[in-house]
């Protein structure tokens, strides 16, 4: 007896998912335990690991598979899994090897030169290896657009169905009411910070206490410290890292509860779907409104600050503000500052449409690389109102650019969208959602999420899947706008 194409296809996939998730593992060790002197053979052993999986996806049968099976009759997840392997394996194909073994080598030169460039201040430095970055990832766009726009060809990598049409009308919307916000808003004086003692390993204690409180299942994860924290792994192996900063226990705190969300989005898929294309997050977009939504809406939120505040006083004693009141206002403190990173519910779009406009005129060949940190630095004052002082501060703060990622900004924004759609549509279906997480119970929360989005990895397409979650309407930006000026205009008395 022979199988059936469709057995053969998914028995095969099933091999690639599995080896995607060890390299993705080498990865993780990377970032936490791997010791120092062993950085020269990891980097061999990962470009071994992207070879055979790019051997795999690119494998002759694949097609032939995916053509006796495409057209027939096949259960909805079947049909979802074809739909996500034919995707890859024509992305792959549509890539010269040489092209993408050219990226690979730039961008890990890129890279060494961009830290090397932010430690000195020096963007002219980068921007001989930057511009090579940018003519390969035009190139590679022009393989995979076939004719079509090339900034949606690489925004398409991370969130498929994207569009730099549809992305930039979205940005309208916001941009005026964001500028306009963030301006009265810095009028008014700025609440107190914290104050006290928050030792590392008090931290790391307090950063597991919410990891738990927000379903976080350690039977099948791991928290870890790491210089940028990060979530890594799907399935029944999903890893999280945090920081510690003894004067910023916030830092520590929502960077946990951040990479909680991308983390329990992946515990919580369907076990059906594991080691399957449907076993992980659908996009990065999707991915980063479960994390948007967990930090912010959820953690961030007046009902949830005040479990926090008692919880935090228990642990470290005075901490410098004496009610949950003063407490919520200093978790949510807007300030003028120049990191996208650090930056609050408030200015985080800002940060990111700066970085779009910028990447898609740097990928359309309208910004040429060496007039980028005058381009970035006057972008910077219309929106913020006050100047760059030093491309570290500017336009050499994110890693992404140097590693090739352009099509990649834009999903933190439009995660933070969805979290806007999604947090609306779960407020309106719990409506005693505040006694619960003023009690630091996010179940009634969670388990919404889980149930209508986490569960469904990669079954619907993204803005698929945010729309059923939210009973039929698609996604739009008014949902978050609203919440952020009622949050903001509440916390400043506007
Ligand atoms: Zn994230």
């Amino acid at each position: 007896m022979t199988n059936t194409p469709l057995a053969d296809l998914l028995a095969y996939q099933k091999e690639t998912e599995a080896l995607a998730q060890v390299a993705g593992r080498l990865g993780w060790d990377q970032e936490t335990v791997m010791p120092r002197g062993s950085a020269e053979q990891r980097g061999e052993e990962m470009a071994a690991m992207e070879s055979v999986l790019h051997a795999r996806r690119t494998d002759a049968r694949l097609g032939e598979w995916l053509a006796a099976c495409e057209g027939s009759e096949l259960s909805q997840a079947d049909a979802a899994k074809l739909r996500h392997i034919r995707r890859s394996h024509d992305r792959a194909r549509k890539v010269p090897a040489a092209l993408a073994a050219e990226l690979a080598r730039v961008t890990s030169v890129a890279q060494g030169q961009w830290a090397e460039a932010r430690a000195k201040d020096d963007f002219a430095a980068f921007a001989p290896v930057l511009s090579r970055v940018v003519e390969l990832r035009q190139q590679e766009a022009e393989a995979l657009a076939e004719g079509g726009d090339l900034y949606d060809a690489l925004a398409n990598d991370y969130e498929p169905g994207a569009t730099a049409a549809e992305l930039a009308a979205m940005f309208d919307e916001m941009r005026p009411r964001l500028v306009e916000l963030r301006g009265k808003v810095l009028e008014k004086p700025a609440p107190k910070g914290l104050g006290g003692t928050f030792p590392d390993e008090g931290q790391m204690a307090f950063a597991t206490k919410l990891a738990l409180a927000f379903g976080y299942d350690l039977s099948r994860g791991r928290i870890d410290k790491a210089v940028h924290p990060f979530s890594s792994g799907s399935g029944n192996d999903v890893r999280i890292t945090t920081r510690t900063n003894p004067e910023d226990p916030f830092n520590c705190f929502y960077s946990t509860i951040h990479e909680v969300g991308h983390g329990s989005y992946e515990q919580n898929i369907d076990q059906g779907y594991l080691l399957t294309p449907l076993g992980q997050g659908v996009s990065m977009g999707v991915h980063e409104s479960q994390s948007r939504i967990y930090e912010n809406q959820l953690g961030r939120s007046r009902a949830f600050t005040g479990w926090i505040y008692d919880q935090m006083r228990a642990q470290f004693g005075d901490i410098g503000v004496d009610n949950a009141d003063d407490f919520y206002a200093a978790v949510n403190r807007v300030q003028k500052d120049f990191i996208r990173t650090e930056a609050d519910e408030l200015q985080y779009n800002l940060h990111i449409m700066l970085r779009f406009d910028l990447e898609r005129a740097l990928i359309s060949g309208d910004l040429k690389v060496p007039d980028l940190e005058t381009a970035w630095n006057e972008r910077f004052e219309a929106d913020f109102g006050y100047a760059v002082p030093r491309a570290s501060l500017g336009c050499l703060q994110d890693v992404h650019w140097s590693v090739g990622l352009f099509g990649y900004f834009p999903t933190y924004s439009l995660g933070n969208v969805y979290a806007g759609c999604l947090a609306k549509a779960l407020r309106a279906d719990l409506p005693d959602l505040d006694e619960a997480l003023a009690q630091g119970d996010t179940t009634p929360a969670t388990g919404w999420l889980r149930d209508k989005v986490q569960r469904h990895g990669g079954l619907y397409e993204p803005k698929e899947v945010i729309t059923l979650a939210c009973g039929g309407e698609a996604p739009s930006a008014g949902p978050l706008l609203d919440y952020i000026e009622t949050k903001f205009g509440d916390l400043y008395d506007l």
